[in-house]
C-alpha cells in the first residue's frame, strides 16, 4: 500500500487540516503517518486512520527520515514555517536530505502537495 507522511509545524497545521479534509477521500487509500501533534490533530478533525509518531520536537521527523532510509515511504507532505526557526532545525534537515538520497517525493507547500497527493494515485 502507498504509505504518506504528513507533517506541518504550527503555523501551518491549519492549512494541513484543510488539505487533508479537501483530499480526505484520496488520503484514505493511503497508509498514513504523521509526527505526534501534527498527528493528532489531524485525528481530530478527520475521520483518517494515522499512525502517530514522536512529536517533531522529541524525534518525530528522525523516525520517519527512518522510513525513508528503509524505503517504506512513498511521499512525506511537510507544511514548514519557513518564518520561524525551529528548534529540531537539524532533524528537519535531515528528513529533507533522506528525501534526496532515496528520491523520495517530497512537498513542503499545499501546491505541491496537490500534485503528490495526485500523483501517487496514478
Ligand atoms: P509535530 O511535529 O507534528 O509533533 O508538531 C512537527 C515538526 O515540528 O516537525
Amino acid at each position: 500500500m502507498t504509505r504518506v507522511a504528513l507533517i506541518a509545524h504550527d503555523e501551518k497545521k491549519p492549512d494541513l487540516i484543510e488539505f487533508a479534509l479537501n483530499h480526505e477521500a484520496q488520503l484514505r487509500e493511503y497508509d498514513l503517518l504523521a509526527t505526534g501533534t501534527t498527528g493528532q490533530r489531524l485525528i481530530e478533525a478527520t475521520d483518517l486512520d494515522i499512525e502517530r509518531k514522536e512529536s517533531g520536537p522529541l524525534g518525530g521527523d528522525l523516525q520517519i527520515g527512518a522510513e525513508v532510509a528503509a524505503d517504506l515511504l512513498d511521499g512525506i507532505v511537510f507544511l514548514r514555517d519557513p518564518l520561524r526557526a525551529q528548534p529540531h532545525e537539524p532533524d528537519i534537515s535531515a528528513l529533507l536530505r533522506i528525501c534526496d538520497v532515496h528520491d523520495t517525493a517530497l512537498a513542503t507547500n499545499l501546491a505541491s502537495a496537490e500534485f503528490l497527493i495526485e500523483g501517487l494515485a496514478e
